[in-house]
């Protein structure tokens, strides 16, 4: 809810504003799960995934939804060293190897590298909204930008999307944690009580963002990749939630 909120920038003197960008101003984890359905279709086709009954098969079989889980376990195992497409194409190879029958393997592994490189991830669209909502936030308030990922492909997407001029700030960090919200501040000449970050995944944008001093707000739609999911019912008066990007505008009047 925004309404009541009374504006935020009013009370906290606010002054920067600091933005993630996949699936916060472009959308971007739709080309993720469209290969991780398609990567689920190759492991489990049949003569390819390991038999049911054989050492390590789920009950069932290898279903889409048990490769799934399998990929889901691995991506979390994973979390703090696959960056971009290339930690993704990661996951489905070892993921694969679990699945898959040896015999099979070569050649799943060279479909999910052709899979991968398929994949769109250097282009970006912005949300429609996004445009005209920055703009009009550029006019009160210095807009930065903080994603992460591989440097190539972000900088790549955010050139793509054509919203780069309204960033006075970018960075394209390996992790977010609250050292890289701190050391930004630092190397921008941020005050941390007068930033606040915005974006759409509570582990890497919300919490380590209110850990370094600053507020946060979540622009919550959709799926959240379930990586990011964690309990935000502790997160204090520095943390708002959002439904829609245009909300934005009422919480920094
Ligand atoms: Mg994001």
């Amino acid at each position: 809810m925004v309404a009541g909120l009374g504006g935020v920038a009013s009370v906290l003197v606010i002054r920067t504003l600091l933005f993630d960008g996949d699936d916060t101003l472009w959308a971007n984890s739709h080309h993720f799960e469209a290969a991780m359905v398609r990567w689920a279709e190759l492991v489990c086709a049949p003569g390819v995934a390991m038999p049911e009954g054989a050492p390590g098969v789920p009950a069932g079989g290898w279903t889409h939804a048990a490769a799934r889980a399998e990929l889901n376990r691995v991506e979390a195992a994973n979390f703090h060293n696959a960056i971009g497409t290339f930690g993704f194409a990661d996951n489905l190879r070892v993921a694969a190897a679990t699945i898959v029958r040896p015999e099979a393997l070569a050649a799943i592994h060279t479909q999910c590298a052709n899979l991968v490189a398929a994949m769109p991830t250097t282009d970006a669209e912005a949300f429609p909204e996004v445009p005209a909502v920055l703009d009009a936030l550029g006019e009160r308030f210095v807009l930065g930008l903080v994603t992460r990922g591989d440097p190539t492909e972000q900088h790549a997407k955010l050139a793509s999307s054509g919203l780069g001029d309204r960033f006075r700030h970018v960075a394209v960090v390996p992790a977010k944690n609250a050292e890289t919200y701190a050391g930004l501040a630092r190397d921008w000449g941020l005050d941390p009580a007068a930033t606040v970050m915005i974006g759409n995944s509570p582990r890497s944008d919300i919490e380590p963002a209110l850990a370094a001093g600053m507020g946060a707000v979540l622009v919550s739609h959709g799926e959240t990749w379930h990586l990011e999911v964690v309990d935000l019912d502790h997160l204090g008066d520095a943390f708002h939630s959002i439904s829609r990007f245009e909300d934005l505008l009422t919480l920094f009047p």
